[in-house]
């Protein structure tokens, strides 16, 4: 069976050096806010292009407390997108925000252009969590106009997009702060939960140093109401020692696993993701798009042919029952793309674990499936 992810594939490469890990911890007697934290937070900064890094329990955890440590209020308006993980609009909800959703693109992303009439329509909305989908990076250039005409306050979500670029340059350096996930499928993962957020202010990284730990501030003192969501010393450790370590290798593979489907793949019926010039998405997923409902059967068909996939995601968040009913979520305009979208998409396994046979195997199966 070829799986959508392949965790045992990943612990026989990493396993002994996550031992050593383990090991080096367990015998430094320091668990929780020690050297594997600071130092993971300062290399993740250096890398991704920010001052300050602040490493959390969550990537859910990292978009809430960006939100309240840049000063959102209950009842503040948030833009964002309707076809993410739940947990973009939960955190949202859960820091007094009150969802704003617009229709997505071609992409799946998040539609730039509704975003600024709906801007321009509705001026109150102040805060935007745009996701950088699939892991493909938004127009950085839009994104950047978006926030300084309309003076947006904007937490880019990158739990998908670590190592994606455009233009060269990485998601998660336009807004005022970026939020990720290490949880275990994302690009770089670690073994159980994890997240951090960047930011260049350093007022906002003290202040959420001090809102994961409890709301404890240097001086020992509580002058805020925090949480709970300190990154663990062992799963730090995880992160900097042995998988950072891997993640250009993993980036790379995942590309060559990507360009190999796209070249082998060859069925009218299922459409490929599309590549631009002025992109190098990282390929945390292969969304392919089925028309009419034979998402299903073509689901099925693969799943004869021992190869898993997923569908991100089946539901869109406005209509789960959790928000359906709340009248704190906002609707802009029709959100058909979005419904299309979770209608026809199918992620196609291309996880770093796959042999060439594999990929030829999956490839064959899309292109045996007939409606
Ligand atoms: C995974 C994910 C999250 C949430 O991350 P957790 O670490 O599971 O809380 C948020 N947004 C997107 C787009 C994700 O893919």
């Amino acid at each position: 069976m070829i799986h959508l992810n392949d965790f045992t594939r990943q612990w026989r490469e990493i396993g002994p050096d996550v031992h050593a890990t383990l090991e080096r911890v367990g015998a430094a007697g320091w668990y929780i806010l020690g050297n594997s934290v600071r130092s993971l937070e300062r290399v993740l900064a250096s890398r991704f292009g920010h001052s300050r890094c602040v490493a959390v329990n969550s990537g859910h955890d990292a978009i809430e407390i960006a939100l309240r440590c840049l000063g959102l209020q209950t009842g503040d308006r948030v833009l964002t997108t309707p076809l993410s993980a739940f947990a973009t609009t939960q955190a949202i909800l859960r820091a007094g925000g009150e969802p704003v959703f617009v229709d997505i693109d071609e992409h799946g992303l998040i539609d730039l252009e509704l975003c600024d009439r709906a801007l321009s329509t509705v001026p109150e909305i102040r805060f935007m969590v745009p996701v950088h989908l699939y892991g493909r990076s938004l127009d950085l250039t839009k994104l950047r106009r978006l926030i300084e005409e309309h003076g947006l306050t904007v937490i880019e979500d990158c739990a998908q997009s670590t190592g994606a670029t455009w233009h060269g340059q990485a998601p998660g350096s336009v807004g005022h702060a970026a939020a990720t996930s290490f949880y275990p499928t994302k690009n770089l993962p670690t073994l159980g939960d994890g997240g951090a957020l960047f930011t260049s202010s350093e007022t906002i990284a003290d202040q959420a140093q001090s809102m994961r730990h409890g709301g404890r501030s240097s001086n020992g003192r509580h002058e805020q109401l925090g949480c709970n969501s300190r990154l663990d010393e062992l799963q730090a450790a995880i992160l900097g020692e042995v998988m950072l370590p891997r993640l250009d290798g993993w980036l790379s593979r995942r590309r060559h696993n990507a360009q190999t489907l796209l070249k082998l793949i060859d069925n009218p019926r299922i459409r490929l993701p599309e590549s631009e010039r002025d992109q190098e998405p990282n390929w945390h997923l292969f969304p392919v798009r089925v028309r009419g409902n034979d998402r299903d059967a073509l689901r099925r068909h693969l799943l004869e042919h021992d190869v898993g996939c997923g569908v991100h995601y089946p539901q869109l968040i406005p209509y789960e029952p959790a928000v359906a009913d709340r009248d704190d979520v906002h609707i802009v305009g029709d959100l058909g793309c979005a419904k299309q979208c979770s209608d026809e998409e199918l992620s196609l396994p291309v996880h770093p674990f796959l042999s060439d046979e594999e990929l030829t195997t999956i490839a064959t199966a899309c292109n045996t499936w007939k409606v």
